[in-house]
């Protein structure tokens, strides 16, 4: 319910909008309006300026070194197809999928969840019939026991009314978890057993490059920039004369043809990724690991996350990539997900030398505890490596070796979600004559408003126009600001309580007599009255 009124918010007011949408809309793709690109380049650059530009020079626990250099890069988002082969995405990075042979429609395996139960089915002449017992399913949603409730009455022809002759067992499940499929009733299908088995789907959007091109000039929209980072290593530490440890940071558009992109913005085809990699020698990578895990965290709840709703989950060891000794995600409860479950925001991997050593010697793979070259069954390598020496020769300790790597890797647009979820508030307000009101207000951290300050002449005569446009346009040389004369103040107010704009300036009568201006804040709602010249100042200590 929260859920579709911040959606409905985010189209009202120019946060985001459906790609496409004069024609029907684009699944799984979105355009920020005016006001989403704001919030989230403010996202993106709250990321830059804090990971980057001024990042945080901690001495970590051990005493290992604790300064460290962080670069930027961007790189392209088409890259030679080895690239994939050898980090493993063109042969494992895939998803399972399910399609239903009634609908058409195709799901991930593992977001198919269902219950089992057992009803009476109306025949045609309205009289039930005898028991069936079936699994009936849907897609996760922000009620998962409801949306199941509503398939089954419908697969029994059964009314609401009836709700309680439905016999629920067991709890909530993935279809995974089931033998075979001949009980399930799909999430968008009349018959049960209409399900496929699981198939193996590549998630990498393939194009052809060149005019004349065939399928042998294929290549892929990149899934993830971190191979843009890891190929670039050599360039990076040869033209910036970087010691380890240091990172190398980029923001950039990822593409993956996800099987059920779904819940807004959290799961797109295409979308914004803010990745870290930083090399550090393997005797420190547990260290660095827990710095970053650590550091990340606290970066979300710095920028106005509640701590209530985030959780920094460790994964198990059947979790990790079978080159990683540790990875965390962050979570956060988004409020699409059922109650009390998590989505992704952010996660952070420690990859040890797996990517670098494939970009040198070809694809890995593990066997036993070593990761090995894979072979084809002639002996011969599956993909080569680039053969380049990726290697970094430490010329105090002289000491070469091949840097392990900690990837925190964040989504921006999840984030960005995040944001926007956490900040939306209602409460009740009094208006001009005394009557309580509800009003929506968006809680932004002021770092990441997409306004920082509206100008608003109280009415539109009396030199109060010319007055305000005045002290707009040098508070524009400082923030982001925005200029309103229409319609009654209040409303005006509300306008931008709504999209999340933390402070706003009024110009009045007494402004022409003593060049004071009222600034009233969005969440306490109290106003106070200083001089025009003050503002810039006060503006910038309350920022
Ligand atoms: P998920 O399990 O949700 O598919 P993932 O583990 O595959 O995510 P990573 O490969 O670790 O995700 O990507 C790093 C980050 O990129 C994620 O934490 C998320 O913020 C973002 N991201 C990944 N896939 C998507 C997507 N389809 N839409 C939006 N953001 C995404």
């Amino acid at each position: 319910m929260q859920m579709e009124q911040i959606v409905a918010l985010c189209k009202r007011r120019g946060f985001l909008f459906q790609s496409s949408e004069i024609y029907g809309g684009l699944n799984g793709f979105w355009d920020y309006g005016p006001l989403g690109v704001l919030l989230k380049r403010n996202v993106k650059d709250a990321w830059w300026n804090d990971m980057i530009t001024s990042h945080n020079e901690l001495v970590i626990s051990n005493g290992a070194p604790g300064t460290y250099d962080m670069t930027g890069l961007d790189s392209s988002i088409i890259m030679h197809p080895q690239v994939w082969k050898c980090s493993g995405h063109y042969d494992l990075f895939h998803d399972y999928m399910v399609d239903c042979r009634e609908s058409k429609k195709r799901y991930r395996y593992d977001h198919v969840i269902g219950r089992f139960v057992t009803a009476k089915k109306r025949g045609e002449d309205g009289k039930p019939s005898t028991e069936i017992r079936i699994f009936v399913t849907t897609i996760e949603t922000e009620n998962t026991q409801s949306a199941l409730e509503d398939a089954a009455l419908k697969f029994f022809a059964l009314r609401k009314k009836d709700t309680e002759t439905l016999k629920w067992e067991g709890t909530i499940q993935s279809i995974a978890t089931l033998p075979d499929f001949n009980e399930v009733l799909a999430p968008d299908a009349k018959h049960i057993g209409t399900l496929t088995q699981p198939r193996e789907f590549n998630l990498m959007f393939k194009t052809i490059i060149g005019a004349l091109g065939n399928d042998d000039d294929a290549a892929f929209l990149r899934p993830e920039t971190a191979q843009g980072i890891f190929v670039n290593f050599k360039n990076v530490c040869d033209c910036m004369r970087v010691r380890v440890p240091f990172g190398i940071a980029q923001v950039g558009k990822s593409f993956r043809n996800e099987i059920t992109p779904r819940n807004f913005t959290f799961r797109s085809r295409e979308f914004e990724q803010m990745e870290i990699e930083f090399f550090c020698h393997p005797s420190q990578s547990a260290e660095w690991y827990k710095y970053w895990r650590d550091y990340r965290f606290a970066w979300y709840i710095k920028l106005g996350l509640a701590n209530e709703r985030l959780q920094l989950r460790e994964h198990n060891a059947d979790e990790l990539s079978h080159y990683s000794c540790g990875t965390a995600d962050i979570e956060y409860q988004f409020p699409f997900l059922p109650q009390g479950e998590y989505g992704e925001l952010e996660g952070i991997a420690h990859r040890g030398d797996f990517d670098l050593r494939s970009h040198i010697e070809g694809k890995l793979v593990k066997e036993g505890e070593q990761l090995v070259l894979e072979k084809l069954p002639n002996n011969q390598p599956k993909y080569r490596g680039s053969g380049k020496d990726l290697s970094y020769y430490d010329d105090l300790t002289k000491e070469r070796y091949i840097p392990h790597v900690i990837e925190p890797s964040a989504g921006a647009d999840r984030a960005t979600l995040a944001f926007l979820c956490e900040a939306y508030n209602v409460d009740s307000v009094p208006d001009e004559k005394g009557q309580l009101q509800e009003r929506v207000y968006l809680k932004f951290h002021p770092r990441i408003a997409p306004i920082k300050v509206a100008v608003f002449p109280l009415v539109k005569k009396d030199g109060m126009p010319e007055a305000a446009t005045e002290i707009y346009s040098e508070l524009k040389k400082n923030f982001s600001a925005f200029y309103d004369d229409k319609g009654a103040v209040g409303r005006r107010y509300r306008r931008q309580d709504e999209i999340g704009t933390p402070f706003c300036v009024t110009i009045d009568g007494q402004t022409l007599q003593d060049e004071t201006i009222t600034l009233r804040d969005r969440d306490s709602l109290k106003q106070i009255r200083l001089k025009k010249n003050e503002l810039v100042t006060e503006l910038k200590n309350r920022l």
